[in-house]
C-alpha cells in the first residue's frame, strides 16, 4: 500500500524498512503533518503519523481529497487525530495501542532514580574530578508512597516495578484492575493521592478531562516537597503552574519526557538557535527539573514492534480484514 510518512528520523526508516516483509510502498517524509506539508500525502493510500503530526478537521478534509483512506498512528496516544472528522471523512484510524509499556514505565523509574539520587549531577562532577557528596542527597525509595494515575497497561507495568522497591502504592483510574488489587495497589480518590504520596506519576491519556489535572489546586493539595513525573502527554500538567510550585519548592522535584508545547521542540536539534519558548527555558533553569524529549519510548523492542504493528495495520486494512487497533470517536 502506498503509504505518506510523516516527521520521520533515520530510526523509523530503518525500523519499517527491515520489517517491510509485505513490500508496501513507503514514502519517507522529515517534516511534521500539518496544514502546509499536507499536500505531501497527494496520491497516497495512508499517511503514518507519529505524536507530533496533528491530523486536525482541516487537515483530515484535505487528506480524504488527496486520496487518503487510513491514518496509521505509530504510536500508543491519539490524541492529535480530530476523530469525528476522520469518521466523517469515512477515513479509518489505527494505533499500535501496547508496543512496550515496560519501555515506559521504565523511562518514569529512570526520571526517579536520575531526579533522586542526582546521577546527572553526579555524573558531571565526577568527570571534573569533583568527588563532594555535597547536595547530592537522596531518599530510600523503599516504604515511599507512589501515587499512580492510570493504570492502564503502562501504568500496571510501572506498579509492579515500584512495588519491586517496596513502596506502598495509591492508584486512581476509572477502570481499577483486579490484577493491581491483588497485588497490593490501593485504588483511591485524586485527593487521597496528592495529600499521601511521596512521588506521583502519570500514565492516563489526555483527553477534555485530563487536561490540566494537575494544577495550582492540585499543587496546593500536595505534601512539600513531593516529585511530579510524566510520561503520559505533556497538557496532562499545566506547566506555568508547576512552575509557580517549583518557585514556591512545594514541587521538590519534577521529572517530564513530555511538555505541552512540545511539538515545536522536541526530536528536533535546537542547539544552535535562540530557545523562544521561555516556559522550558525556566524549567532548565531549575536543578529539581529533569526533562527529556520524549524517549520513553525509545527502546530496540518499542521500535521492532511499533514497526510490525503498523505494517499489519496497514496490511489488515488492504486485505479488508477486521482492524483490530482501530480507534473511534
Ligand atoms: P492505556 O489506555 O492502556 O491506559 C490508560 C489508562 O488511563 C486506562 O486504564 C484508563 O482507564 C485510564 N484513564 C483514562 N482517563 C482517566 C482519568 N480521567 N483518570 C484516571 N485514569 C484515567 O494506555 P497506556 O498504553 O498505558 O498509555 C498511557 C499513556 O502513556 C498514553 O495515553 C500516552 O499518552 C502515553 N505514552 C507515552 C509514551 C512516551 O514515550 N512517553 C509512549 C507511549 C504512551
Amino acid at each position: 500500500m502506498k503509504t505518506a510518512f510523516f516527521s520521520t528520523k533515520s530510526y523509523d526508516r530503518d525500523y519499517f524498512d527491515r520489517f517491510n516483509a509485505s513490500g508496501h510502498e513507503l514514502t519517507y517524509f522529515d517534516v511534521s503533518l500539518n496544514k502546509n506539508s499536507v499536500a505531501l500525502s497527494q496520491g497516497h493510500d495512508a499517511v503514518c503519523l507519529f505524536v507530533n503530526d496533528k491530523a486536525n478537521a482541516a487537515v483530515i478534509e484535505q487528506l480524504a481529497a488527496n486520496g487518503t483512506r487510513i491514518i496509521a498512528l505509530r504510536c500508543a496516544g491519539f490524541n492529535n487525530v480530530d476523530l469525528a472528522a476522520a469518521a466523517a471523512n469515512n477515513i479509518k484510524v489505527v494505533r499500535v495501542p501496547a508496543y512496550s509499556p515496560e519501555a515506559v514505565a521504565e523511562h518514569a523509574v529512570a526520571l526517579i532514580l536520575t531526579l533522586n539520587r542526582k546521577i546527572h549531577k553526579a555524573y558531571n562532577r565526577v568527570r571534573d574530578s569533583n568527588f563532594s557528596l555535597e547536595n547530592l542527597l537522596g531518599f530510600n525509595l523503599h516504604g515511599k508512597t507512589v501515587g499512580v494515575i492510570g493504570t492502564g497497561i503502562i501504568g500496571r507495568c510501572f506498579c509492579r516495578i515500584m512495588l519491586g522497591f517496596g513502596c506502598r502504592i495509591l492508584a486512581h483510574d476509572l477502570y481499577p484492575s483486579e490484577e493491581m488489587i491483588k497485588a497490593g495497589v490501593l485504588y483511591t480518590t485524586l485527593d487521597t493521592i496528592w495529600q499521601e504520596s511521596d512521588i506521583i506519576s502519570l500514565h492516563c491519556p489526555l483527553l477534555p478531562e485530563t487536561k490540566h489535572l494537575v494544577n495550582k489546586d492540585s499543587f496546593a493539595k500536595m505534601k512539600k516537597g513531593v516529585m511530579l513525573i510524566n510520561t503520559s502527554r505533556g497538557a496532562v500538567i499545566n506547566t506555568a503552574d508547576a512552575v509557580e510550585a517549583l518557585k514556591k519548592e512545594q514541587l521538590g522535584y519534577l521529572g517530564i519526557d513530555v511538555y505541552e508545547q512540545e511539538e515545536k521542540l522536541f526530536f528536533k536539534d535546537l542547539s544552535g538557535s535562540i530557545m523562544q519558548d521561555d516556559v522550558i527555558a525556566r524549567l532548565t533553569s531549575f536543578p529539581n527539573v529533569l526533562i527529556t524529549s520524549h524517549q520513553g519510548f525509545f527502546t530496540k523492542e518499542a521500535l521492532e514492534q511499533i514497526a510490525l504493528v503498523t505494517l499489519k495495520n496497514l496490511s489488515d486494512f488492504e486485505s479488508g480484514l477486521p482492524l483490530e487497533n482501530e480507534v473511534k470517536g
